[in-house]
């Protein structure tokens, strides 16, 4: 079985229980609970079974030990999580607002992931895995896009695969630098997961089916569009697929594209057929949802069958 690589944040998110504007007075909390979008991602792919890891960056503190006893519950290779000695891990303090929207405290970059550096257990995995995920958040950040560069460049060298999440909006584009990283990464990208505008990153000023043929003229092999609670659509040469979203009930949105693009790449790189990877993810985007708590909502495939055959039913 193919083994997929990701590069990226692991942190705790920390969740107010009341709706309301921010921190700004006590509140009551919940949490830690293991977070990170990288983090979501590969244990999305540990549960259902597909061999992964992910290279990162934690203190030596309780909140590493939340995520890491996590993830190697779930099935994830954390060899390559660096302990830092005397670091904190990064956190997240977030609460909703009345309308949906989200307020965030972030303590990432100068958590111990801030100095994530290639290390001898990290370099062992990019030279052993089939597949790398790149989260475009990554390419924001000068040494960690380096890094995360150079992985993706020395495994689609080896003959392996990329799935690309650009997971940013276009206001932060002006990063120096980051246009032209992101290029680079699509032009290896086997599997593009956008969500809603994303896919005009690269193609403004065309329309959804004009963007989709721009895309695949560069070689992007499958493109698979996240559209929330309207579910979502792939798209290969001669075949589309759509599917709407499930209909549950939403506590918590956070982590469900993570979710979602974990169980489709589970199923892709199985060779699963279009419609089938398609049907999984949207399954294992309509669980996340359901779950107070960003990682809480990764899903196996029994959860998968029983979400879908209650559905049906
Ligand atoms: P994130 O905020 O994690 O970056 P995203 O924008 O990458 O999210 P979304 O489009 O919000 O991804 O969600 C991914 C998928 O999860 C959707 O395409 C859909 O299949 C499913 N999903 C999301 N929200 C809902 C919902 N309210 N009900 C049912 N399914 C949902
Ligand atoms: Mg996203």
């Amino acid at each position: 079985m193919k083994k997929v690589l990701t590069i990226g944040e692991i942190l705790v998110e920390i969740v107010a229980t009341t709706r309301g504007n921010g921190f700004l007075e006590a509140q009551p909390l919940v949490g830690p609970f293991p977070s990170g979008a990288p983090a979501i991602f590969v244990d999305q792919l540990g549960k259902l079974g597909t061999p992964c890891a992910i290279v990162s960056r934690v203190g030596e503190d309780d909140f590493a030990h939340v995520n890491l006893d996590r993830l190697r519950a779930d099935g994830v290779d954390i060899s390559g999580i660096e302990v830092a000695a005397g670091e904190n891990t990064g956190s997240a303090f977030v609460r909703y607002r009345e309308d949906g929207s989200r307020a965030f405290v972030f303590n990432i970059r100068h958590s111990a992931f801030g100095k994530l550096r290639p290390t001898t257990a990290s370099e062992a995995l990019i030279d052993s895995c089939d597949h790398l995920h790149v989260m475009g958040t990554a390419l924001s950040a000068e040494g960690l896009g380096a890094m995360v560069m150079e992985a993706a460049r020395r495994i689609k060298a080896r003959g392996g695969t990329i799935s690309f999440d650009p997971n940013l909006r276009p206001e932060i584009l002006g990063a120096p630098g980051l246009r032209a990283a992101l290029e680079d990464v699509l032009s290896m990208t086997d599997l593009f997961l956008p969500s809603g505008e994303e896919l005009f990153l690269f193609t403004a000023g065309f329309d959804e089916a004009e963007a989709i043929a721009a895309l695949q003229a560069r070689g992007i092999r499958s493109i698979v569009v996240k559209r929330g609670a309207d579910g979502a659509s792939l798209f290969e040469r001669g075949l589309r697929e759509d599917v709407a979203a499930l209909s549950v009930e939403e506590v918590d949105p956070t982590g469900a594209g993570d979710c979602f693009g974990g169980a489709f790449l589970s199923f892709w790189l199985a060779g699963a057929a279009p419609a089938e990877a398609l049907r999984y993810a949207n399954a294992a985007g309509a669980r996340a949802v359901t779950r107070l708590g960003p990682m809480e909502g990764t899903s196996t495939r029994a959860e998968l069958d029983a979400l879908l055959a209650q559905q049906r039913g």
